[in-house]
């Protein structure tokens, strides 16, 4: 298994961010590049994999397994590659793959592909075609280029070791991948479907960058026989309502603090004390602001699960308005809301309908 996976991440790549290259950004719970250093590591087809970059200080600070060797690139990619080359020419390496570490979505299913098609031949490049139309320009004139006949060739490319070497040593020109050097020189290379998943991250927005949270709301009130009863902003007849300083609707408090809690805002207190300017509110005009700033944020509410719990009234009677009612005030689809009922087996305050609790779970996601 004398085989070597070399991932070029020199790049300052200006283009995706102002102070971070691309290479170091979050993606998918990690780093861009670890999906290709543990990619290649769990595939357990390399004897080393090398890495080729600028910030070295970054990169050892990560304690990589043993196999994994970093050194310091250069100004260019085929600068950068051609150092990897020269490093692991005192190993004797049977193949080499060279892949570019802005690229973090390729499968195992394509390394293994690469590797058995480099059985028979000395250059294998994964290529997909374009999905749209290519022009090109000389001067001030543009051209097409039949789109049918056209390639894009993505990395990592799998390479006999000695073949490459000798090509890049002796290279002139500033290469924009190995695959050009076979070209240059008309040596067979056989090509094989890349994927279309696996396109080179080059733009911050050619990733999903949006954050999912979690928040969590709980709320109680007492029931008092001279108030009435709103739950979930509708009135439902019973014999006592909600005590309290609002009225008391303990769904929407409780959804106003799981969506306090999911975006890290302290809690309903904060927002509406006990004042006289709040005596009395209706919960819906308490709902309303936390919602609109919470839009205005860019977030978005995936979803709204509801534990209402009491004795009475039975859930199932108000289910229907009660959710269409809280769909209104949040701007969701009644698929997105879930009201359970939970009686608590005629024990303690809420047993003996003295009083109604509620909690609320919300999961939002923010879009940048
Ligand atoms: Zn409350």
């Amino acid at each position: 298994m004398n085989n070597y996976f070399v991932i070029l991440a020199a790049g300052k790549s200006k283009r995706f961010h102002r102070n971070l290259a691309k290479q170091f950004f979050n993606y998918k719970n990690k780093d861009i590049i670890d999906h290709s250093v543990e990619k290649s590591l769990n595939s357990k087809l390399f004897k080393k994999i090398l890495i080729v970059t600028n910030n070295l200080n970054y990169l050892k600070k990560k304690n990589y397994a043993r196999s994994i060797i970093i050194i310091k690139g250069g100004k260019e990619r085929s600068d950068s590659s051609l150092i990897a080359l020269k490093y692991l020419k005192k190993y004797k390496p049977k193949n080499v793959f060279i892949h570019d570490a802005a690229r973090p979505n390729f499968s195992l299913k394509l390394l293994k592909d690469l590797f058995r098609n480099l059985k028979q031949n000395k250059a294998v490049v994964p290529i997909v075609s374009s999905k749209d139309s290519i022009k090109y320009k000389i001067k001030d004139q543009i051209f097409n280029l039949n789109k049918n006949n056209s390639l894009l060739t993505q990395t990592p490319q799998a390479f006999r070791f000695k073949e490459l070497y000798s090509l890049a040593i002796n290279e002139k020109n500033k290469i924009s991948d190995e695959a050009t050097l076979f070209i240059n020189k008309n040596i067979k290379i056989k090509f094989i479907p890349g994927e279309n998943k696996n396109n080179k991250i080059t733009y911050l927005n050619d990733i999903d960058t949006s954050k999912t949270y979690f928040g969590i709301g709980f709320d109680i009130h007492k029931l008092t026989k001279d108030k009435k009863l709103y739950l979930g902003g509708v009135k439902i007849p019973f014999h006592s309502g909600l005590k309290g300083h609002s009225d008391g609707d303990v769904i929407l408090h409780a959804i106003i603090d799981a969506i306090l809690g999911a975006t890290k805002k302290k809690d309903i207190g904060t927002y509406f004390p006990n004042t006289k300017k709040f005596r009395n509110i209706r919960s819906p005009k308490m709902l309303k602001p936390i919602i609109d700033d919470l839009y205005k944020l860019n977030f978005s509410i995936n979803n709204l699960d509801i534990n209402l719990i009491c004795e009475r009234p039975k859930v199932s009677k108000y289910r229907d308005k009660i959710m269409k009612s809280i769909s209104k005030l949040t701007s969701l689809n009644k698929n997105q809301i879930n009201l359970k009922g939970k009686t608590v087996e005629k024990l303690g305050l809420i047993g003996k309908e003295k009083a109604i609790a509620c909690e609320v779970i919300i999961s939002i996601t923010k879009y940048d």
